[in-house]
């Protein structure tokens, strides 16, 4: 297939604005395209070679392209630039420089579909010390033979500047309309397209089978599905009303999304925006590839940092720290990470995408062995905003944002691709944050594990409340501990164990190991959250309600001088937490 019919189709889109234009001379073009290579010219027409999640890229640099431009047309690399400085875009250029060339040139051998691809891809696979020099001869080859036009969309390709502005609901549109039988049939083909993530593969097989062809396509494992997203509503009443009056309401963690894809011993992650980021998450894939008991399978789970000593999940940007490429054995230990599952699209050759969300779970549940760092996400099924608020609060407490709640109808299938109303988020409009230390009383401890066992893994807190002389819990503490406190720690508040939980100590939480309230600690949060748990404030700011601690951290400061009953007050918690509300966006 000649070049110059793709630069014509590109000329008539460039010169549009108009949607329904662009699409009509995007089907113009897609009809004169042979079947076999629809894919290329489909990628081709996105600026692409490969659908994102090959994760490879054209990329030339600017200085680079110049280079080639002028090996094409015998002029120095100074005239393109200076051209360039003033053209602003070196498709423009390229173009200039060749047609004041094409008045010498006699013979030419038109330029293909085919051999602009060929050679795009060997550039883009290019690597070792000579592949500058070898992306320089590929591209000034493909020049020599280009026309003027030709030219000029040729180096905006390679130089990721093509910019058509056609989207993929427009390629969808001319694919329905050139080979499906009209614009009707887009939807089949969307639903092809979010769970391959494949336009190419997608044209091909409609070109080649027809829309029957389509109706047939699955989800594949090594090709990501488009993300299922949620709405979002601010009250229970709401979401259940919306949901039919009743929902899975499944803790929303605070990570990243990743949908693995396991085939026998191999485990692929895709990021949200479907980049292969399994070289992040090493582990990550290890704990698919020993927790989920299935030969096959395509499964949703949020990745989140896990503090190594506690167990406990820490906040998201300490996340951010596995964003690396380098060092990443150093990042596995210092910030591991757990997994908490959320959806099963595949399961050993079936695919679940058109199952409701219930079935998906039982299939989600059936094939994950749970272990320490490996967990289907905390649920509860509910109708009743009161049980759907407390179940909120404590996935906030627990260093959640919030909640997603899911439709358990017959129709809540896996909506690849969109934002629907199947799933709904709850997050908090408001933020408390913590800029004032605390200093609380030690009432309560838990035994620690892995390297703090014999030790504990995390401390049981209260604030003192002088109307009524007692103690109310107000968070778990075990972050910020030295080697050296914990060491000491079980010898020192030995004096202090009781064997039951103390008369003036409130607390719903069961502790490993109870003390007197004596010894007073500094502590400082990220935030303080209503928390259903904790008896701190509880029925203050609403009904069935405390206040707790979010994210708590030892300062290192042991107020000595301090006894429990100089502890901080309940009411001086209640009243940072009003200060402190502020309202956030998203
Ligand atoms: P947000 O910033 O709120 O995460 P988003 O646009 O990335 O927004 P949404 O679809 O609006 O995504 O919210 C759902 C997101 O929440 C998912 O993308 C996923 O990363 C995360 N998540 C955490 N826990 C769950 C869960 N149990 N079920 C579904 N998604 C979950």
């Amino acid at each position: 297939m000649r070049y110059s019919l793709i630069a014509d189709s590109y000329e008539k889109i460039e010169a549009t604005t108009k949607r329904l234009e662009m699409t009509d001379y995007l089907v113009e073009l897609l009809k004169k395209t042979p079947k076999d290579i629809i894919d290329k010219v489909v990628y081709l027409t996105q600026g692409k070679l490969y659908p994102d999640f090959f994760g490879i890229e054209i990329g030339v640099a600017e200085k680079l392209a110049v280079r080639a431009v002028a090996k094409a047309t015998g002029h120095s690399e100074k005239e393109i630039e200076e051209n360039l400085e003033k053209t602003g875009d070196l498709g423009t250029t390229a173009q200039i420089f060749l047609e004041r060339k094409a008045q010498v040139t006699l013979f030419q051998e038109p330029l293909t579909v085919e051999r602009v691809y060929e050679n795009l891809d060997k550039m883009a696979k290019a690597t070792g010390p000579r592949s500058m020099e070898h992306k320089i001869n590929l591209l000034a080859g493909l020049l020599t033979n280009a026309t003027p036009k030709e030219a000029r969309y040729v180096a905006r390709t390679v130089t990721g500047s093509l910019r058509l502005g056609i989207a993929d609901m427009t390629v969808l549109d001319a694919l329905a309309i050139a080979f499906g039988g009209g614009k009707e049939t887009r939807e089949i083909l969307e639903r092809a397209y979010n769970i391959s993530s494949d336009l190419g593969s997608v044209a091909k097989i409609v070109a080649e089978k027809g829309i029957k062809g389509i109706e047939r396509f699955e989800v594949s494992l090594g090709e990501p599905i488009r993300p299922m997203l949620a709405e979002r509503l601010g009250s229970p009443i709401e979401i259940l009303e919306k949901l039919g009056g009743k929902c899975i309401a499944e803790y929303k963690y605070d990570g990243e999304r990743v949908q693995a894809h396991k085939r026998e011993g191999h485990v692929t992650l895709f990021s949200r925006r479907l980049e292969d980021i399994s070289d992040q998450y090493p582990d990550g894939s290890e704990l698919i590839r020993k927790h989920v008991k299935a030969k096959e399978a395509i499964i949703e789970a949020e990745v989140v940092a896990i503090d190594p000593d506690t167990g406990e999940m820490r906040a998201f940007q300490e996340l951010m720290h596995r964003r690396r490429k380098y060092g990443v054995k150093k990042a596995i230990k210092e910030y591991p990470v757990s997994l908490f599952m959320f959806d099963a699209l595949y399961v050993d050759g079936k695919d679940l995408t058109l199952e409701p969300y219930p079935v998906r779970r039982q299939h989600l549940e059936k094939i994950i062995e749970q272990a320490d760092h490996v967990k289907v996400a905390e649920y509860i099924i509910t109708g009743d905003p009161e049980e759907l608020e407390r179940f909120f609060e404590k996935a906030v407490e627990n260093g959640c944002e919030g909640l997603v709640c899911k439709s358990v109808n017959e129709d809540s299938v896996y909506q690849a691709g969109a934002r629907g109303w199947l799933w709904i988020k709850y997050k908090r409009d408001y933020k408390s944050e913590m800029t004032d230390t605390v200093d609380l009383v030690v009432v309560g401890a838990f035994h620690g594990r892995g390297k703090r066992a014999g030790s504990y893994g995390a401390l049981l807190l209260a604030a003192y409340n002088p109307e009524e002389d007692v103690f109310k819990t107000v968070t778990k503490c075990g972050t910020g501990f030295t080697d050296e406190d914990l060491e000491k720690l079980p010898k020192n508040m030995e004096k202090h164990r009781i064997p039951h939980r103390h008369s003036r100590v409130y607390s719903t939480i069961e502790a490993d190991v109870w003390f007197e309230p004596v010894v007073v600690i500094e502590t400082i949060g990220a935030e303080i959250t209503l928390s259903p748990i904790h008896t701190c404030a509880m029925d203050v700011i609403r009904k069935g309600s405390g206040l707790a601690i979010r994210f708590p951290r030892f300062t290192g400061n042991y107020r000595l001088d301090k006894s429990a009953e100089d502890a901080t007050t309940v009411k001086e918690i209640v009243e940072m937490y009003r200060k402190q509300l502020k309202k956030v966006a998203g």
